[in-house]
């Protein structure tokens, strides 16, 4: 079973080939084949997750810059979900559709260097059109 930080659902949709390390993109080029174009069962959690296991920062506590947990627990309060929660990543991300907007992420991902790009937003908004059909 896949497990994945709740904030990282809203990462793969951002997901563009770029990333910290190659072991990092190599690694989350196969969570996001997995995840995003499949529907398997994933476990939510708030914590180190299957993305964050490749993460060439993971030693050295890089999360102390964003504060995933926080991230992770906005997320989670967004789509009014507890973890650890099983689910089907096709359930999850409707979810996201329904309950998440660009703006959120101006809030949620603060301080991430991703943010600015667009990538997430457009990521999600893709993902809204999807759903929406
Ligand atoms: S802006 Fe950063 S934290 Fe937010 S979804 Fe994108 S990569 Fe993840």
């Amino acid at each position: 079973m896949i497990i994945l930080r709740a904030h990282h659902l809203l990462c793969l949709l951002g997901f563009r080939g770029f990333g910290y390390s190659a072991k990092f993109v190599e690694n989350l080029e196969e969570v996001y084949k997995k995840v995003r174009q499949a529907s398997p069962l994933i476990k939510i959690i708030a914590g180190e997750d299957d993305i964050c296991k490749a993460c060439p920062f993971v030693e050295e506590d890089c999360c102390s810059r964003l504060d995933p947990i926080k991230l992770d627990m906005a997320v989670l309060s967004k789509l009014k979900i507890k973890s650890p929660l099983v689910i089907k990543s096709r359930v999850v991300y409707k979810k996201i559709a329904q309950n998440l907007n660009g703006e959120d992420l101006d809030s949620i991902c603060k301080g991430c260097q991703w943010l600015d790009k667009g990538w997430c937003k457009e990521g999600l908004e893709e993902l809204k059109s999807e759903v929406a059909v």
